[in-house]
């Protein structure tokens, strides 16, 4: 299938350089085969964007009363939310991320069964009709949410038969990492990748993180946890492995090219560098971050570590709206640091994070921009709406930074294929599909009961 697409002003690398003029983006067999001077196209076009690190969650916590707070007593709270349609809940999810530019994704899949082989092929089926590119982190959990202190705290302030409402029995890691490979034997390909996905240090038992160690150094998938998101996961971490918990990624033989790390925020700049050395993705969270009270990422360590970064909304927008455009710009504005001395990552680095590092979470290759030979994601901004006050012709990157946001998308293509026009999504129906899971949402979800039971659970982990 071939297209052509005709824009007012090309901005290929955004990490290069300012945009440049008309052009005429040819696309054939999902790549860009070439880019023409000229043409009389409107609209402002850059590389699709990679969101790399999301939960695809359909139905928001805050939709069904889970407030936001800090990460351990939010997690319990979480516990409220019912169980959804695995491909309905992830086609709304993707459906909303194409619509601010994003057409790939990390999704750290939450399963409502974890041993139904079903849900990764409906989460595949839902890629497919947004027609976004998605990494399936298939989830390892064996610990549940108890790893930093063993639940005790929670168990003892509820009894053993309250907790049991709130406690699934987990199935053992070495079944959760064999329909990852079964997965990935059945769905996988250029456009749904599919990775381990430990939850985190302390959400998996060792004996799983050395299975699912040798299982990635077998295939080469790539593996995707959450690290160092909050302070009591540092000292956690601290406390477990000496001060040292890369050591322990290095020695279970995973500190290398093949890892993606969410969050960071607590990072120290030894542990940047010694990332960076090996090669390892950071996705930073910023909003997550904000929202959970978890902090910042260190800006200033990650640029002076040479760290690659990709830029992720963990499900969890500032504004609650899956807005790409409005993250990278809270991103950008976070990890620069404060004042005229600030060292954090500049502009640049936040476009590569945002359209070329961030290919790493999916792929593990850097993503080109729009060049030929190129993948064919692009996205298509409306300049009036966005900054049609400027005072100059030709827009400022500042400028474009500064404005951008959901509402100026016009178009977003993937894989040499329009997925969204107009602002709304083109393989599925976003407002329909966002009532239908609604519906669902309000007939299933747990009883007030559980949901103060949740409530206080968090209440206990949070010291409360
Ligand atoms: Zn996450």
């Amino acid at each position: 299938m071939s297209a052509v697409l005709e824009v007012g002003r090309l901005w290929a690398r955004p990490w290069e350089g300012p945009p440049g003029g008309p052009a005429r983006i040819v696309m054939e067999g999902g790549r860009i085969a070439r880019i023409e001077p000229g043409g009389t196209g409107t609209g402002l076009a850059l590389p699709g964007l990679v969101n790399a690190h999301d939960h695809a969650r359909g139905l928001r916590p805050l939709a069904g009363g889970v407030e936001d707070g800090p990460l351990e007593g939010w997690l319990w709270r979480l516990r409220g939310l019912p169980g959804l349609d695995p491909w309905l809940n992830a086609a709304v999810a993707f459906g909303r991320m194409a619509r601010s530019g994003v057409t790939a994704v990390a999704d750290l899949h939450l399963p409502v069964d974890p041993l139904d082989p079903g849900e990764a092929g409906a989460v595949a089926r839902a890629a497919r009709d947004v027609g976004l590119t998605v990494a399936f982190v298939a989830p390892v959990v064996d610990r549940n949410l108890d790893g930093l202190d063993g639940g005790r705290g929670v168990r003892a302030a509820l009894g053993p038969a309250a907790y049991a409402r709130l406690e699934r029995p987990l199935p053992p890691a070495a079944e959760q990492v064999a329909l990852a490979d079964a997965a990935a034997e059945a769905l996988g390909d250029e456009r749904f990748v599919v990775q381990y996905g430990p939850a985190g240090p302390h959400w998996v038992g060792e004996a799983g993180w050395r299975l699912l160690a040798a299982r990635a150094a077998e295939t080469g998938r790539r593996v995707h946890t959450h690290l160092l998101e909050t302070a009591a996961q540092r000292d956690w971490l601290d406390r477990e492995h000496g001060g040292r918990p890369l050591d322990w990624l290095e020695g279970l033989g995973l500190l290398g090219p093949g890892l993606t790390v969410a969050h960071g925020v607590h990072l120290r700049p030894d542990e940047c560098r010694r990332l960076a050395g090996a090669g390892a993705l950071l996705a930073v969270n910023a909003s997550s971050n904000l929202r959970l009270a978890s902090g910042v990422a260190p800006g200033a360590a990650i640029a002076a570590a040479g760290l690659a970064f990709g830029i992720g909304l963990d499900g969890l927008a500032l504004g609650d709206d899956e807005d790409m455009l409005a993250e990278i710009r809270l991103a950008a504005a976070l990890l620069r640091g404060w004042g005229p001395g600030a060292a954090g990552p500049g502009p640049a680095e936040i476009w590569r994070a945002a359209a070329s590092w961030g290919w790493r979470a999916i792929d593990g290759r850097d993503g080109e921009g729009l060049r030929e030979g190129a993948r064919a994601d692009v996205v298509v901004l409306e300049e009036e709406a966005m900054m049609g006050d400027r005072l100059d012709e030709d827009p400022s990157p500042a400028l474009i930074l500064g404005r951008m946001r959901r509402e100026a998308v016009r178009e977003v293509w993937a894989g040499g294929r329009p997925i969204v026009r107009g602002g709304w999504p083109l393989g599925i129906d976003l407002p329909a599909l966002e009532r239908e899971l609604l519906a669902q949402a309000r007939r299933a979800r747990p009883d007030a009961a559980l949901r103060a039971l949740a409530a206080r659970a968090a209440a206990v982990a949070e010291g409360r």
